[in-house]
């Protein structure tokens, strides 16, 4: 029996997605790193000055991390778009839209000196003319703000969709449910903004997570790129009763008959006799 497994062959992937790039980031990172987990931040390049900052419904002053902070702050995880100036993007043109999601890139590119590759929809609006510009600037995935409420793997790049959001009564459920769940290529990806765990006052309930999770031999942290980028080499691969072919770059894990396999890239393994 085949099943298709995570790097170093790991059962099941974990991530944090988090929008907006604001003060409370810098809390919610040393967690993340405390418990060595993965996270994606998805950044609004035009708005990273501190005089960026919105009093949300609780009184708390919301406050954009400027450009110096962010640059050492995010330094082991990934970065992701979130448009230029966080508009709702309901009823603007092609062009703008465009617009927001390439200056955005672009400028995060220049600071960050990587290759930006993912992109998460500001709001909750998404539609098929925003797939096509995600499509367009050569985004490999789009997350939008619908949950999954599911540890299947997403097969829908460019409208992706993470587990759950942090608000949500079911995240403390799920999270206890994917340390018992033996779904194939399990993934269990929290979304929401740092700023909700002052205001709903939850940094024990995400901290406790954190421990759950990384206290599991069988999770392994991931960022967003990372978990599209392997899922998408395990789709081109080829699996018979007979071999495993790798088209990839990178290698593949699986589990055959019990035993872990690594599949190198580019290369076929024998599955009969082992
Ligand atoms: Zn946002």
């Amino acid at each position: 029996m085949i099943k298709k497994l995570y790097p170093f062959g790991k059962a099941k992937a974990f991530n944090v997605t988090y929008d907006d790039g604001v003060l409370q980031d810098v809390r919610f990172v040393e967690l993340l790193n405390a418990y060595k987990l993965k996270g994606t931040f998805n950044l609004n390049s035009g708005l990273m000055k501190n005089e960026f900052e919105w009093v949300h419904e609780s009184g708390c002053v919301v406050k954009r991390l400027n450009e110096e902070i962010v640059l050492s702050l995010y330094s082991d995880h990934e970065i992701a778009s979130h448009t230029l100036t966080h508009p709702y993007l309901d009823g603007k043109s092609e062009a703008e839209v465009l617009y927001e999601l390439k200056e955005d890139r672009n400028n995060l590119e220049k600071l960050f000196h990587r290759e930006i590759k993912g992109f998460a929809v500001p709001f909750d609006y998404y539609s098929d003319l925003i797939e096509k510009c995600a499509k367009k600037c050569g985004f490999e995935y789009a997350r939008i703000s619908e949950e999954s409420l599911s540890f299947r793997p997403q097969t829908d790049y460019h409208r992706w969709k993470a587990t759950v959001f942090h608000l949500d009564d079911a995240l403390q459920k799920l999270a206890y449910d994917f340390i018992d769940t033996d779904e194939e290529l399990a993934l269990f990806q929290i979304v929401g903004h740092s700023y909700d765990l002052d205001t709903e006052n939850m940094w024990d309930k995400i901290e406790s997570i954190f421990k759950t999770i990384s206290a599991q031999d069988d999770i392994l942290p991931m960022t967003t790129i990372e978990i599209v980028d392997y899922l998408k080499a395990m789709e081109n691969a080829e699996i018979t009763d007979s071999h495993i072919i790798n088209n990839s770059d990178k290698s593949l894990y699986f589990s055959v008959n019990g035993t872990i396999c690594e599949v190198k890239p580019a290369s076929l393994l024998n599955v009969i006799n082992r």
